[in-house]
């Protein structure tokens, strides 16, 4: 919940516009301002207040006990002119709220951490916790001192500066990934607990959460290991519901996943149990469930009563974004694109895509371009760096994954790495801002490369669209090699469509060379297309009011 502190006529008018705008998150608080802060800071995660910085700062003063902990507090001036995030920036999230509460008063935000403020990754902002000098390291990163890092493995990182390395001998500072309890920080280092470790427990019914809390406890304490690094209480799906168990999960703030009993029974264990297969259904539900997905038993099985636990230890799972960047022009670049593309510690991509948004990735991000053609090539090298445990970025124009690179890189990719992807704004969609709105009945995408695609194939399609009187948005309508296809395609569309149906040519959308044409079928020059047009052919209902392309969204077909 975010409470919003206002005591002012003018500071209620912009409370009362955020709660408009995020109606289940918050919460007003009026009155005298010390109470109404202090009665926030206790009830919500957040707090707006619309007051000047010196009165909140002030007022929080006495409040503040832990940065990481503390709601993070945006102070908003009474000429909503600045949403100032003042405390708890990373860990309070006060950072990100001065950035939507900006967004919502028309303010700017102010953002002062240093680390956000120069574009450098904050290292508390991972989402792993961190112990240890989180200023004094993060301070040395900035000024370009010899830092180390120190990992065992690849974690997926965001790209860091160059002076952040694995061989940075004359290191001043330190920044070491693990799970060992007994690796604690200094006040020159930073030890970041990677979520590597997955808590299997078993359970009997009515099984006490004191119990399993005091056995995972021992569990990791005798190995060594941080529970700081347990991603997750794994168990099986029989368990699922199992009071005790989802307590003792919740009391330690760890996500339960459960796994099928059926498939927990494959897993290779050290402890088998005839006594539990015959109950469970499987031979193993601590071990098997730790260890499921590859992971490496560290901790085999212990028991108490009621309980058993196990914990193994789970290599790093590489991510791969594939991100669309839209048809050129930056603001129809979604804000998850960038989010994905500052997160990635490599970028993969054609050069041209990679120079359009060179100026976004964070400094040591690896950029892997190449030229047009090796599709292939670089879908492999994409998905080769994320399986290397590698945060990585394939980036294309439009959405990647219309005739684009998310195929050919999902076609490699296997289970043991992460994917997102990332819509973005294809050419069709584009164009037909443009051209008004001629997709506002059914539409089909056809390319018209026949480069990997035997043109028998892409003749049928035209076909049936033609036939089914679909508004038709051709690709790659023609190349230099490539000029007899339009026409070709045109011609079976001709068969059912009078020569006045309408058709946009749209070049270069978001581009600084766009043109918007509008001709017809029986009027359309084939030289006025190229390869970096988009032809969008209209269906019969298809008109054209006030120059704009017009599909209707009802059809009343006449008999
Ligand atoms: N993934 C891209 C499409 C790649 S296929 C997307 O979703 O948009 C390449 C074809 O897309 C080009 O031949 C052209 O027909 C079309 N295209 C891509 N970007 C374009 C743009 N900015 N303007 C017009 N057409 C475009």
């Amino acid at each position: 919940m975010i409470g919003l502190v206002a005591v002012t006529a003018a500071g209620r008018q912009a409370a009362r516009e955020l709660a408009g705008a995020w109606p289940d998150e918050t919460q007003m608080y009026g009155g005298a301002a010390a109470d109404a802060v202090r009665r926030a800071w206790a009830e919500c995660d957040a707090l707006v207040c619309f007051l000047a910085t010196g009165a909140t700062v002030r007022l929080l003063a006495p409040l503040l006990a832990d940065k990481q902990r503390d709601p993070g507090v945006v102070a908003v001036d009474e000429g909503r002119r600045f949403a100032v995030a003042l405390t708890g920036g990373h860990g309070g999230g006060a950072n990100a709220l001065a950035n939507r509460v900006a967004a919502v008063l028309g303010a700017e935000p102010v953002v002062t951490t240093a680390t956000d403020a120069t574009g450098l990754p904050g290292l508390d902002t991972l989402g792993w916790p961190v112990e240890g000098a989180v200023a004094a390291v993060s301070r040395a990163v900035l000024d370009g001192s010899p830092v180390r890092l120190e990992s065992a493995q690849t974690w997926p990182l965001p790209p860091l500066p160059p002076n952040v390395s694995a061989d940075a001998h004359d290191a001043t500072h330190r920044i070491v990934l693990s799970d060992d309890a007994r690796v604690v920080p200094d006040e020159r280092t930073v030890v970041l607990r990677p979520p590597s470790l997955v808590v299997g427990v078993g359970a009997a019914r009515g099984v006490a959460a004191e119990e399993v809390t005091t056995l995972v406890d021992a569990a990791l304490a005798e190995a060594s290991l941080s529970p700081a690094s347990v991603r997750c209480v794994a168990t099986a799906d029989v368990k699922a519901d199992e009071a005790g168990l989802l307590e003792a999960a919740h009391r330690r703030g760890w996500p339960v996943v459960t796994r099928p009993t059926s498939e927990l029974a494959q897993v290779d264990v050290p402890n088998p149990s005839d006594v539990v297969r015959a109950e469970v259904g499987t031979p193993s539900v601590a071990e098997a469930s730790a260890a499921y997905g590859g992971g490496e038993l560290v901790v085999p099985k212990r028991k108490s009563a009621m309980a058993t636990v196990a914990v193994a230890r789970h290599a790093p799972r590489g991510g791969l974004a594939v991100i669309g960047l839209g048809p050129g022009s930056r603001d129809l670049l979604p804000p998850r694109a960038v989010d994905e593309l500052r997160r990635a510690s490599v970028v993969v991509g054609l050069d041209q895509y990679v120079d359009q948004v060179r100026d976004l990735l964070r400094p040591g991000t690896r950029v892997l371009v190449s030229g047009l053609g090796d599709e292939e090539a670089r879908a492999r090298s994409a998905v080769d760096e994320a399986r290397r445990g590698h945060a990585v970025a394939l980036i294309g124009s439009g959405d990647a994954g219309v005739y684009a690179m998310a195929s050919p890189a999902l076609e490699f990719a296997g289970t043991d790495i992460d994917v997102v992807g990332v819509p973005g704004v294809t050419a069709a969609l584009a164009a037909s801002a443009l051209l008004g709105a001629p997709l506002g009945h059914d539409h089909a995408y056809v390319s018209l490369s026949d480069l990997h695609t035997p043109w028998e194939a892409i003749e049928r399609r035209v076909t049936a669209a033609a036939e089914g009187d679909f508004v038709v948005a051709f690709y790659n309508p023609r190349s230099r090699g490539r000029d007899w296809q339009l026409p070709k395609a045109l011609a079976i569309l001709s068969a059912h469509r009078r020569p006045d149906t309408p058709v946009g040519l749209v070049r270069e959308a978001g581009r600084p060379e766009e043109s918007v044409t509008v001709t017809a079928l029986g009027d359309l020059d084939p030289d006025d297309v190229d390869m970096r047009t988009v032809v969008l052919v209209g269906s019969t209902n298809t008109t054209v009011v006030a120059g704009r392309m017009v599909t209707p969204r009802g059809y009343r077909w006449l008999s």
